[in-house]
């Protein structure tokens, strides 16, 4: 070792010693870590891989140790651990994770968010911005007709449906239907009920399907979505999910087992007030939720959504935060697929004062912002919103929606008329506003120009 290096390892274990509720156990790891690394041409190995799993848990330890008062030290332990645990893993070197920096309003992390800031502000022509908007859609979802006596341009739209899995959840999220203080019927499907529910979706249509669930470790747990996936593959069906952020071992199991793409909405991405949203519950570690896009990327999968619940903080701060977010990552992962959603919160459980109302005019300038700051990105809109607005936002630049959809386990019913189907299931952890049926919003689509897409043709697209 340099005397250099030798100096840094000395600095770590002083303040591991001084500063760590578990320093004895922590610094043992550290030793053992530093014995596999003097010899890398024996890595990876099993041993090396679980303790990277170890090391990246103890990283996310010392997010919520510190807190908000992260010193330059704390500041380097971080980023150690994660070097550490990344050349244990034998992948390619990479730089540390630095999602908290790039997220934050002093962050230049992308200079085009900055550019395209003065579009929040209502003075702002709108029909401007959405003519741009349009254009830039155009310019990178059109494709040829198939019909070649038309000279027409088509717009591709991928439509969805959710499959929700199990309403189970340890967290304490107040603005949620699925928050463990409410009695609620929960429910939680088994594989045979999973592949029931998936059968009737397929014979709607819908090839790609994203897997929703809320987070039990003991029901949601890796095996338990590794053998859905695997499952449902086996259906030639394209998988996304939208479930509880994941380790980055949980996410490779996932990659392996045949996922395509992960959504992970950080809600807010105002520390404090996610942390007053979040008081239970493992999704009250913020940082753990913020890094969980790095860990899908390093993981392999290919395709992220990234998002915002509407109302909860400053929604301005907010997506430009998200954009942000988005800007780092690509920084980081050039080729990886990204989606934005940015779903309202209209409706919350009793005892939650839903804080900022965000108006339609709001919402179009939202997406129309981040349709211009990632031109290629997927924009993704849900049954949350209602038809007119859903039918408005299309022609301009959404480019995935969900349709039909139940958004609670077990939902979706071969007998019922399927308009209806929302409107009377118990235990949804928001309220369906579109009840067209597939079929209609399908039809609507192709009426209005645009080729209906029911996946996005490349199932398991991985990063390399
Ligand atoms: S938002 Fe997700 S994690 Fe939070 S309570 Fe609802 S289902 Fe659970």
């Amino acid at each position: 070792m340099s005397h250099s290096a030798y100096a840094e390892s000395q600095s770590i274990n002083n303040w591991i010693a001084a500063t760590d509720d578990h320093a004895d156990h922590h610094l043992k790891l550290a030793e053992q870590v530093r014995l596999l690394l003097s010899n890398p041409t024996a890595l990876p190995s099993d041993e090396s891989r679980q303790l990277a799993s170890k090391l990246e848990r103890w990283r996310y330890q010392r997010f919520n140790e510190c807190g908000h008062s992260r010193n330059r030290m704390d500041e380097s332990i971080l980023d150690q651990l994660d070097q550490w645990a990344n050349q244990l893993r034998g992948t390619k070197p990479r730089s540390p994770r630095h999602a908290r920096h790039a997220v934050k309003a002093s962050s230049a992390a992308n200079n085009t968010n900055t550019l395209l800031s003065e579009w929040f502000d209502r003075e702002c022509d709108l029909e401007s911005l959405t003519a741009m908007a349009t254009q830039v859609t155009s310019e990178h979802f059109s494709i040829k007709s198939a019909d070649l006596h038309s000279d027409l341009d088509l717009r591709r739209m991928l439509l969805y449906a959710p499959l929700y899995v199990s309403s189970h959840c340890v967290n304490h999220c107040r603005y949620c239907g699925f928050q463990f203080p409410l009695k609620i019927d929960r429910i939680h499907l088994n594989r045979d009920e999973v592949l029931q529910q998936s059968r009737i979706l397929r014979e709607r249509g819908f090839r790609h399907q994203l897997i929703v669930a809320g987070d039990f470790p003991r029901l949601t747990s890796t095996p338990y979505f590794c053998d859905l996936i695997s499952m449902l593959r086996q259906e030639n069906l394209e998988l996304s999910i939208e479930i509880a952020a994941q380790s980055t071992d949980s996410y490779t199991a996932m990659r392996e087992a045949g996922v395509s793409g992960v959504t992970l909405y950080q809600e807010t991405y105002d520390e404090s007030v996610y942390e007053q949203l979040h008081l239970k519950g493992p999704k009250a570690s913020y940082h753990w939720r913020l890094e969980a896009p790095d860990r899908v990327a390093e993981a392999g999968i290919g395709r992220i959504g990234l998002g915002v619940l509407l109302g909860l903080a400053d929604p301005v701060q907010d997506v430009r935060a998200m954009l942000r977010h988005a800007g780092y990552l690509k920084d980081r992962f050039p080729d990886l697929k990204l989606a934005f959603s940015l779903p309202r919160i209209r409706h919350a459980p009793e005892g939650y004062e839903i804080p900022f109302d965000i108006d339609d005019e709001l919402l179009i300038r939202m997406y129309c912002i981040c349709r211009l700051a990632f031109p290629d990105s997927e924009l993704v809109l849900s049954t949350r919103e209602p038809a007119t607005l859903r039918d408005q936002l299309k022609r301009i630049c959404i480019t995935q929606m969900s349709a039909g959809s139940s958004t609670s386990p077990g939902g979706y019913s071969d007998t019922t008329d399927v308009g209806a189907e929302a409107e009377h299931s118990q235990g949804e952890q928001f309220p369906v506003v579109d009840q067209r049926p597939v079929e209609t919003i399908a039809a609507g689509l192709r009426d209005d120009g645009f080729e209906v897409r029911w996946t996005f043709g490349q199932p398991g697209a991985a990063l390399s």
